[in-house]
């Protein structure tokens, strides 16, 4: 119950500031306003933000065009989809244009062949110098033709080249922002899902190793309440960076939900694991906080860390399922910790939680 009353306080803030940016700029108050404005107000979508300041700083209000854009670029539920159907009409144009311009080519080339067949036949009759230079003459100026016609079909070929790299570009920008967390800049929980399988059938293929960190942040509910979501969100996106900063080659570290972080370690044993999951741990709680427009200090935060490994017939769930066996001991033990499989700590399941052994934050 208390939960749902503060989620119910959390939220009303948001749909306050939302309303009264409606009402500041007299935008009409319809759906997709209101869910323009109460997405900047929560500060999720730092891209949806900044395209909104520019805006406002430019022209100090949005026009209903600026906001059509804005919820089409940054919330409409298709806008992945429509950015994918666009590039694909693109690609089909560039195809067509490309066929056109090969059938083009193929049909000069006929009519080039039909005139040297036509001149050979000539060159059977022709009657002294005068006959045999005006069937050179034509010669020459048929093979100029063709010259000309070779040459606007390597340009028009090389411009389509260059408008399918182009595509290319931006099929990929689609795909990895499908993929990715826009708080955080992490990977997401699909990419993550995805990753994940993969990477169990790829060890189980070459016998290696695999392991697997799953993180929380420790009273992170706490933190929301003292100093706000927004400040909140900061700290996701410092621990975002922690893990960065600490893992490297084909390792992945994803938002799994939330406030909840996971990192897929390829051949990786259980022990080199435990040291990165370690970094991860003291590289967050070596950050003290500040509140950038106040300068107040927040003091640190900490995160509880679980690590297991792939064993004989593990499944994506079977192997999550254990590493976060493992950090819900982490956070019985007392928080700020990593625990892994072997730990004894983790067969004595049960406990009551122990209070936070970190810094206090307020
Ligand atoms: P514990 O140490 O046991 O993990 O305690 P906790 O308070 O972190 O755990 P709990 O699961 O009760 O609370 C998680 C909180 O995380 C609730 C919610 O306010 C916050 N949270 C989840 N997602 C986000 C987010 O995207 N941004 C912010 N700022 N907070 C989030
Ligand atoms: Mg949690
Ligand atoms: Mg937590």
């Amino acid at each position: 119950m208390t939960e749902r009353v503060d989620e119910h306080e959390r939220t009303m803030a948001f749909a306050e500031i939302a309303l009264s940016q409606i009402k500041a700029l007299h935008q009409p108050a319809i759906p997709r306003n209101y869910e323009v404005w109460y997405s900047y107000a929560t500060g999720y979508n730092p891209s949806l933000n900044q395209t909104i300041n520019e805006t406002l700083a430019r022209s100090g209000n949005l026009s209903d065009e600026d906001l059509e854009a804005v919820y089409t670029a940054y919330l409409s539920p298709t806008r992945l989809s429509d950015k994918l159907d666009k590039v694909g009409s693109r690609v089909m144009d560039e195809i067509e244009q490309v066929m056109a311009r090969v059938n083009s080519a193929v049909g000069s080339a006929g009519s080039f062949t039909s005139n040297l067949a036509d001149v050979t036949d000539k060159l059977g009759s022709a009657k002294g110098g005068e006959g045999l230079r005006a069937i050179v003459e034509s010669l020459v100026q048929t093979a100029q033709e063709m010259k000309k016609t070779n040459n606007a079909l390597e340009q028009s070929l090389s411009a389509s080249k260059q408008e399918i790299t182009q595509l290319q570009e931006n099929l990929e920008v689609v795909r990895t922002e499908s993929l990715t967390d826009p708080l955080t800049g992490l990977s997401n929980r699909k990419f993550f899902d995805d990753t994940l399988a993969k990477a169990i059938s790829d060890a189980n293929e070459r016998s290696e190793p695999l392991s697997l960190v799953m993180t929380d942040v420790d009273h992170f509910k706490s933190f929301n309440d003292t100093w706000g979501h927004l400040t909140g969100d900061q700290v996701l996106r410092l621990v975002a960076m922690s893990m960065r900063q600490n893992v490297k080659g084909q390792d992945i570290a994803a938002r799994y939900g939330g406030e909840e972080f996971a990192v897929v370690l390829p051949n990786t044993v259980l022990r080199s694991a435990l040291t990165v999951a370690d970094h991860i741990r003291r590289a967050v709680m070596s950050k003290e906080l500040m509140k950038r427009s106040t300068g107040q200090n927040l003091g640190r935060v900490t995160i509880s860390l679980g690590v297991a490994t792939l064993r004989k017939g593990d499944t994506v769930q079977s192997l999550i399922a254990r590493s976060d066996a493992c950090l819900y001991a982490a956070k019985r033990n007392g928080r700020n910790r990593v625990i892994c499989e072997t730990d004894p700590e983790l067969a004595l399941g049960g406990a009551p939680p122990a209070p936070a052994a970190e810094p206090k934050v307020a």
